[in-house]
């Protein structure tokens, strides 16, 4: 039987109820497929910060860097400052291990509508540039409590940064329908944006077979909402794909729906895999959060992992639960986190 070495850190919030639901599910596919996840658990997170003064341990990275791939709740409580839990934890992993595309796809679920009730062929994949951009976090605060006080924070778009997301999403493109929108907007941030417009048109040459299309944020925005059908892969920068794959949530019915895998394409580190919604502190402990994000990431884990039958079946198994109508709260059912996984579980061929 195969096995992979998972590092699991459920995180804050939701995560230890989303986290070990999906993983029974992920076990009971397992069995059926012919893998093992052996599983180390890591209780990091704000609640380590109350405990510890650390997110995580400062060798953090030294111990997660021998896992196959790294499975992830989310970080934040209401009571730690909320500019800690991607400075101490997210961004050291995802620029530690070079993890610089952030995998979000958005589709047209089975058995609910989404507030587009007309669309239903919603399928594209955000890849947002993961490690640099809006999020380096160079900067500083001036004076802060002064009346001339400022704050100045800097983006950061290098070539490579830019070549090596632009490469993996024209290759992404290449499986599917073979049309990339890159995202931008270069008429106003007429330096770092016009930069990632050159090398990203550059990149693109490589790619004929490709349609290539640039579209400015705003532009983007209004679309995924009026017309969403026109997207296969999104390529976008940090910040603007952390917006917009919050808004392919959101357009999917729910922030509760989305998954996402922040990847090391060439595989010399572990990649991570993670909802894309925060800690919900405010539902935590009540068996009420949705688990299909947290599914959906396990889901793009094994396929990373070489397990693409099994992450199909899941795939399926999470369509037929939601066909049934065993839905969570958030998308106007009754279900609760834990009913869910067992349902897919059933559903599993
Ligand atoms: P972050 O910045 O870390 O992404 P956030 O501040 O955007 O976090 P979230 O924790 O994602 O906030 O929560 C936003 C809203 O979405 C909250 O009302 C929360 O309850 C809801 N929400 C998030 N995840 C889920 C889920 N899995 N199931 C149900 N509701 C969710």
């Amino acid at each position: 039987m195969k096995s992979f070495k998972i590092a699991v850190v459920p995180g804050d919030g939701i995560g230890p109820e989303i986290v070990p639901a999906a993983l029974k599910v992920v076990d009971a596919l397992g069995e059926n497929e012919g893998f093992r996840l052996e599983k180390d658990y890591f209780s990091w997170g704000a609640g380590n910060y109350l405990n510890t003064g650390e997110f995580m341990p400062s060798n953090g990275l030294k111990i997660l860097k021998p896992f196959d791939a790294v499975f992830f709740g989310s970080v934040g409580l209401p009571e730690v400052d909320d500019t800690l839990p991607a400075k101490d934890y997210t961004f050291k992993v995802r620029t530690g291990f070079q993890q610089y595309v952030n995998y979000r796809p958005v589709r047209t679920w089975p058995g609910f509508h989404g507030p587009l009730k007309d669309k239903k062929n919603i399928d594209f994949v955000v890849v947002r540039e993961n490690t640099e951009g809006e999020f380096v976090q160079v900067g500083r605060q001036f004076m802060p409590d002064s009346p001339n006080g400022m704050g100045i924070d800097t983006s950061v778009f290098t070539r490579q940064g830019i070549e090596r997301v632009a490469h993996y999403a024209f290759q992404l493109a290449q499986r599917r329908r073979k049309k990339v929108h890159h995202i931008t907007k270069s008429n106003t941030l007429i330096n770092s944006l016009t930069y990632w417009d050159r090398v990203i048109k550059e990149v693109a040459l490589q790619y004929p077979d490709v349609e290539h299309y640039q579209m400015y944020i705003d532009n983007c925005s209004a679309n995924f909402v009026l017309r969403p059908e026109l997207f296969d892969v999104v390529l976008t920068t940090n910040l603007f794909g952390d917006i917009l794959s919050d808004l392919g949530g959101a357009i999917m019915g729910s922030l509760g729906l989305g998954g996402s895998g922040n990847i090391n394409p060439e595989r010399e580190y572990p990649s991570m895999f993670e909802p894309i919604h925060g800690s919900a502190p405010d539902i935590a402990g009540r068996n009420v959060a949705n688990p299909l994000g947290t599914i959906w990431s396990a889901a793009l884990m094994l396929e990373h992992l070489g397990e693409t039958v099994a992450a199909d079946k899941l795939m399926a198994a999470m369509d037929k639960t939601c066909t049934e109508g065993i839905l969570p709260v958030d998308l106007g059912g009754k279900s609760g986190t834990n009913e869910i996984a067992d349902a897919i579980i059933r559903h599993l061929e």
